[in-house]
């Protein structure tokens, strides 16, 4: 007898279904598509277009359990839009994802993809699953299994997946290896984020940090910000929330503020961001490092007086009822989705320069093109180039996106909807697919 329970298999229709509510990823996606192609006078086919996901997979995972039970998974992948190159983005592990989650995610990462001007479209993965209670055996069953389901409908040419929230080089890696086993050869640039030893590119591990970084430097050169000295807070110090720390620590700032899902703290004499991070990547949480300061309620952390903000968690943390309060000279959304869109007005108000996440977060993706590149002509580059490329790529797209903003007097995430979504458009239509 199974001695797993099966809460995910109990009515398939309630598997990854979202809520309804106003806050649902997925509705907040299509009402910013709605906003940016009114003010762009969008034909409305092409609009209507934007706002779906081009193809959806649906899968069951059997996963043999280290007992010898088998236990059955849900997961899924999206492919938003591929107009401007193949589907690219990261497969998330989460015990609470949703279909809508990941037609979010799905989108964010087409506008993200045209906003740094790398010639791939928009995808996304998902699979229902709390890794923190699988074992390294059956995660890797996990990760094989979910590439025998979608192996057929990635690739190269098609759609490429890489790390994303729960996920790592390690399952790439895994992913490759399976996909190599289906088709007969191997193909590294059928997936990105792998380790270094399998076709991986240097400086990809730390790629949105550095992304996040860039755009906080440049966004604090045009408001007239010294980062000597600058306070910021992170919520999250996962990848992004600890690399973009430690970057930004080496450029002046001082971390005041931490939290992750352990619990929150504030401590105004300055934590130290490189020791945390080692000791983040040792326990997997922030909670028992010395020197984190006085824990904060976590419903209000982000209103930490601050100069930098930097929400690297999940979506959804900065809303209408916490904005008036939520204060930074720059929010740099290192997370895909932490402000939903009633928050925007009040922040651009307040005069808070906000880098929105598929810009401020775009580093990752940047250089998973540039792994792909390499991979594609088999020749590796080194760290230095990896960084002047990055550091071109994200440099434009913020300046077209500050462009953007002036020239329509509109919030920063609109600003960075008209590029992107100008740009995705303008290949549709040469497409003729309207
Ligand atoms: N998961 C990352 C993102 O949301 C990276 C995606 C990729 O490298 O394809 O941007």
């Amino acid at each position: 007898m199974a001695k797993h329970s099966y809460p995910e298999s109990v009515d398939f229709h309630a598997v990854g279904v979202s809520s309804d509510s106003e806050q649902n990823p997925f509705r907040i996606v299509q009402r910013q598509v709605d906003e940016a192609a009114a003010l762009l006078h969008l034909d409305p086919g092409l609009h209507e277009l934007l706002r779906w996901p081009l193809r959806e997979i649906h899968v069951t995972l059997p996963v043999r359990m280290d007992d010898g039970s088998t236990r059955v998974f849900h997961g899924f992948r999206v492919q938003h839009n591929d107009a401007r190159g193949p589907c690219k983005g990261g497969i998330r592990f989460h015990p609470e994802e949703t279909i809508d989650d990941v037609r979010a995610l799905a989108a964010w990462m087409t506008w993200k993809c045209a906003l740094v001007d790398i010639p791939l479209g928009g995808g996304k993965g998902g699979i229902i699953c709390d890794p923190r209670n699988l074992s390294q055996r059956e995660l890797e069953r996990l990760a094989r299994a979910y590439i025998r389901q979608i192996g057929h409908h990635i690739g190269l040419v098609k759609d490429v997946p890489a790390p994303d929230v729960n996920t790592n080089a390690q399952i790439m890696a895994w992913m490759v290896d399976e996909f190599a086993f289906m088709h007969g050869y191997n193909e590294f640039g059928v997936i990105t984020g792998k380790p270094i030893a399998l076709g991986g590119s240097l400086g990809r591990e730390d790629a949105t940090g550095r992304g996040v970084m860039i755009t906080v430097r440049e966004a604090a050169k045009k408001i007239g910000l010294d980062l000597k000295g600058a306070r910021m807070v992170v919520q999250g110090y996962g990848n992004v929330g600890s690399w973009a720390a430690v970057l930004l620590q080496d450029l002046g700032c001082k971390l005041v503020g931490v939290a992750d899902e352990s619990g929150a703290w504030s401590n105004p004499n300055g934590i130290d961001a490189w020791a945390l991070k080692e000791y983040a990547k040792e326990h997997r949480i922030i909670k028992g490092f010395p020197g984190l300061g006085e824990p904060v309620p976590p419903e209000r952390f982000l209103e930490l007086p601050c100069e930098v903000l930097v929400p690297a968690a999940l979506h959804n943390q900065i809303f209408k009822e916490n904005a008036p309060r939520i204060r930074p000279r720059i929010l740099a959304e290192g997370a895909n989705g932490p402000t939903v869109p009633e928050a925007d007005p009040i922040l651009f108000q307040n005069g808070v320069y906000v880098l929105p996440d598929f810009l401020c977060n775009a580093g990752g993706v940047t250089v998973s093109y540039f792994e792909m590149v390499q991979n594609a002509y088999n020749f590796y580059w080194d760290l230095k180039t990896v960084h002047e490329h990055l550091e071109q790529k994200m440099v434009t797209a913020f300046e077209a996106v500050h462009e953007m903003a002036q020239k329509y007097k509109v919030h920063n995430r609109l600003a960075a909807y008209l590029v992107a979504i100008s740009r995705v458009a303008e290949a549709m239509r040469v497409r003729g697919w309207a």
